[in-house]
Parts: C-alpha cells; structure tokens; sequence
C-alpha cells in the first residue's frame, strides 16, 4: 500500500497480548477476535486497493461495553476505528496497524417502530434495506437507498451521510435522521436529538452525521420513515450525446420538477448494464436518463409528460414511460447493476464521487472524456444526475504495473475539476482515506484547521480513526498556535500525511 498512514505506535504494539487480555474482560465469549486468520475479512472496506489487518477486532454487544471499550483504549493511549459493515467506497473503515477494530455488526436490532411519529429507533448495525422491510407491511419505508442498502448499515449511513437515487427529492441521511445515541472516546454517552424536530442549542447532529467515525461511536439512531407514495413512474430516455443529456438534467430542476430520482448512464455504462440484465436499453445512443416520479397518480402523469417536453426540446431519441411496476423496476434493473456490469468489462474499476453545480454537468463530462484520453483508461459514468453527483468508473487492470497509479491520478484530476468548477470532493462516499490528501484542494488551512478544533473537542487525544479525512495530524494543544518562520515547520515529528 503506497497510502501514508500514521506510524504504527512500536509501544503499543507491543502491549498487544495486554490489550487483548483487557478487551476480552470487557467483551466475553467470541467477541475479540485476534488470530491473524480471523482478522483478514477486516483487513480492509469497499476501497480494496489498501489493506491493513487491524490489531485487534472487538465486537461489543452493548452500550455499556462499547462505553467500557473506549474509556479503555482512552486511558491506555490505544487508536479506536469503527466499523459498521465494512462496504465504505472511501477507506473510512481501513484498520490501523496498531489500532483496535470496533465492529458494531452486533447492535443489529430495531428498538422501537412508531407510525403515528413516523419514526423508527434503531440500533447501528441494521442494515439500512432492514428499516424499509420493518416497515413495509404498513406502508412505509425509509427514504436514502444507497446501492450497497442490502448490506450496508445505518450507523454506516450515518457516518458517510449516505445518499442514493431517491435522495434527490427526500435528502440524504442528514435529512432523515432525527436523533443518535454517541458514545465519546472517553466512554460517555450522549444524546444528541431524538423523536423530535430542531432541538434547542448548537446543531451537534448535523456534526456528527458525516463525520466518519472521527467523534465517537453511534450506538441508536432514531430515523424518519416515509409513507410509500401512492404511484410511481419512470421514463427511460436516450440522448445522442452527454451533453444533450447533461443539459436537459439542469433544464428538468430549473423548470422546477424535483423528480424522486433522476440517473444518468453514458454508452460504457448502457452497454454493460444491458449486456448484464437484458432489460431493454437502447444502444445507439450515448446517454440514457432514467427519470422517476411519483406521488399521486395525476401528478406522476403529469410531470412525466413534462419531462418528456424537456427531452424533446434537448434532442431526446428515444423515451419509453413505465406502465406499470414491473416495467419501471425493469428500467432501474439495469441502474442498480451497472457497478456489477462495469466489473465485467475491465478487470478493475476505481468508484470515484464528487458533486458539481448541475448547470455544469455537460461541460465536466467533456472534460472527463478529454481526461481520460490524457490518461490513457477508460471510463463509465454512472450517477445521480439530479444531484450533480458523479460516479466516474475509472477502468484499469490492477496486475499492470502503474494502472492503480494512473486510475488513481485521473480520479484526483476528476475530483479537482469538480472542485474547479464549483462543485466538492464528495457527494456520498465520504473523504476517508481516498479524498484525505485532496481536501487542500477544497478548503484553506484556516477552514481545516477551524474543522480539526471541533475534532479536539470530542476527542483531545486524537485516538478515533486518526489517518482519516484530515491530510495533517494536529496535536489539539498545538492548534491554533501553529506558525511557521523562515519555513522551519514546528512540531516536525508530527505526521503530515
Ligand atoms: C457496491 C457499493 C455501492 C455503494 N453505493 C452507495 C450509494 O449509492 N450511496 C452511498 O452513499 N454510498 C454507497 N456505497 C458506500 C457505502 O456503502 C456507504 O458509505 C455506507 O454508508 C457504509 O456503511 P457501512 O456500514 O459499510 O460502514 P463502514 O464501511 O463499516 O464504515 C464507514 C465509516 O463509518 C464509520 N462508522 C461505521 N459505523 C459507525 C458507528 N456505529 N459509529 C461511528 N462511526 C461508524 C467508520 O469508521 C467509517 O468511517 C456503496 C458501496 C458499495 C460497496
């Protein structure tokens, strides 16, 4: 792994058998793992070009324990990362050589369903498809659908503030989330909203939601659930270029239809997907939208005759309305598969993500193709279009030498222009590792520095998933008071990644 990461601490390390012992008092049973067969499903997340067995894995049942398992690591100096299922597109859970693995895969319980509050509490490591199946039988669900729902969890969701096709017009996780159970680094256990809307005092929620497992563990989390809406309907339009595509996105949202979700595949992404699940898309175009709205019947048809106007004004070739369910999950069959189907046509792809103004959608896809050719590797896009959030595919061969260097290189190239044009370096999956090094790029050192201080207030120590998000380890105390004179860097055995 070429990935800077901080020093493994040789001090620690060599209390590993200690720390164990310690561990095993808190969590009995089979809830510590440390045979170092046992550790490789842990050794990495969903960012599979960086690996790194973690020192220990500890999987605690309880609030309690996980309290207790903190207040250790807290008072014996010991680096914590969190980890829900392990499906992070950023490396936000990649383990720290010396650092204990806290796996929240055992709080997978939902505590309380309430309809008439249209709320549901549950615990971190439920998956988030878990929620919707909770509730479905009532007619409810729960709105942010990330790809990865089937295994992903909610604690997950939370740290990433998760999005997914019908965050669009229902938010992301931050919008859908009404209140977390925290448990800081030192073993305290907060409560940072609840059942109700817009608590009083600072908005530590909207802190803590994002924030990556760098302010302490969520152990309950109380979201929204929505009633299924009465109808849906999608349509499936073909562009003969992104540009055309990309323009009747912005001209859809400027006419003011917010659809329920709005994807957009170039010719790479159409022609994989159908030659994975046959559902029908056309191939002799070099854009495809899947446009879908719902709500009460008349307004679905409404809007999608809108839609349709829009398309045909930008040059739209093709349009297929769903008549009924079974059509309209035919037209995402081939959305939902698409990361699969890429998987098929190069024998690795890096899933990058930024977020651009929509308006500028047909210029940055231009530029990505330009880029790509300067890179020599192709590339599929599939993404939320609505949101001006991208999910680039870069295409590489992992066993040839420089190709993870070169995908690497073009998705930073991606990133930045994102960020040139107006846009951020990410729209869902997080900084993590992935983004650390880039987030100069975004903010000045003024803003990161302004960001780590609310990191020092949570956690002094810096002990909770350091490595990640910030591209320089600060010590709190030093914060602040940081200057540099005839370019001696003060404070030089500080790592700076
Ligand atoms: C095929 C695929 C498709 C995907 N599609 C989408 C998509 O459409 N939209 C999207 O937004 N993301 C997507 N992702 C990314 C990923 O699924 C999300 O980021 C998800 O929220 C991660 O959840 P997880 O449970 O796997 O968390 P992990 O990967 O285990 O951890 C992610 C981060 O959360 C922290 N964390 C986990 N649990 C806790 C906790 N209880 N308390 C504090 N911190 C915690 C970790 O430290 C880490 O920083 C996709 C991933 C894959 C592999």
């Amino acid at each position: 792994m070429t990935l800077r990461m901080p020093t493994p601490d040789e001090a620690v390390l060599a209390r590993r058998a200690e720390i164990v012992a310690a561990l095993r008092a808190i969590v009995p049973g089979e809830g510590v793992i440390d045979d170092a067969d046992e550790l490789r499903p842990y050794e990495s997340d969903g960012l599979t070009a960086y690996r790194q067995p973690p020192m220990v894995v500890v999987l605690p049942e309880t609030v309690d324990q996980v309290a207790a398992v903190l207040r250790w690591c807290h008072a014996n100096g010991v680096r914590v990362v969190p980890r829900g299922a392990g499906t992070s597109l950023s490396g936000g859970a990649l383990p720290l050589a010396d650092a204990v693995l806290l796996g929240m895969a055992r709080f997978n319980r939902i505590l309380a369903i309430d309809y008439a509050d249209r709320i549901a509490v549950v615990q971190p490591g439920v998956t988030n498809l878990a929620i919707t199946r909770a509730v479905e039988e009532e007619g409810f669900y729960y709105a942010p659908d990330p790809s990865s729902q089937i295994a992903c969890t909610i604690g997950g969701n939370v740290a990433e503030n998760s999005g997914g096709v019908h965050c669009l017009k229902y938010g992301l996780t931050t919008n859908n989330v009404l209140g977390v159970e925290l448990v800081t680094i030192e073993g305290e256990v907060l409560r940072l909203g609840g059942r109700h809307l817009d608590p009083a005092g600072l908005d530590l929620l909207g802190v803590v939601v994002g924030s990556e497992g760098l302010l302490g563990v969520v152990t309950e989390v109380t979201v929204r659930i929505l009633p299924r809406p009465e109808t849906a309907r999608a349509a499936l339009i073909g562009f003969p270029t992104v540009e055309s595509a990309g323009q009747c996105v912005a001209d859809v949202i400027a006419a003011g239809i917010i659809p329920a979700g709005m994807e957009m595949m170039d010719r790479p992404a159409i022609h994989a997907a159908e030659a994975f699940v046959q559902v029908g898309y056309p191939l002799d175009v070099e854009a495809l939208l899947i446009v879908e709205m719902d709500g009460p019947a008349a307004e679905c048809d409404h809007l999608v005759d809108e839609v349709a106007r829009i398309a045909d004004a930008n040059g739209a070739v093709s349009l297929r309305v769903s008549n009924d369910d079974a059509e309209r999950l035919a037209f995402w069959a081939g959305r939902k598969a698409a990361f699969p189907a890429v998987g098929r046509i190069a024998p690795d792809y890096y899933c990058m993500d930024g977020t651009i103004p929509r308006r500028r959608l047909p210029e940055v896809l231009r530029r990505m193709s330009e880029l790509a050719a300067h890179h020599g590797l192709g590339v599929a896009n599939v993404f939320h279009a609505g949101d001006g959030n991208l999910h680039p595919l870069i295409l590489y061969d992992a066993h040839k030498p420089g190709d993870l260097e070169r995908a690497e290189e073009f998705g930073n190239d991606i990133l930045r222009l994102c960020v040139e044009v107006g846009g951020v370096l990410t729209g869902e999956h997080g900084v993590g590792v992935e983004k650390r090094d880039l987030m100069p790029e975004m903010f000045s050192d003024i803003d990161l520095k302004q960001q780590q201080r609310v990191k020092c207030a949570f956690d002094p120590a810096s002990l909770l998933n350091p490595g990640k998000v910030f591209p320089t380890l600060h010590r709190c105390a030093e914060l602040g008071r940081m200057h540099v004179h005839g370019g001696a860097l003060p404070f030089p055995d500080l790592p700076r990644f």
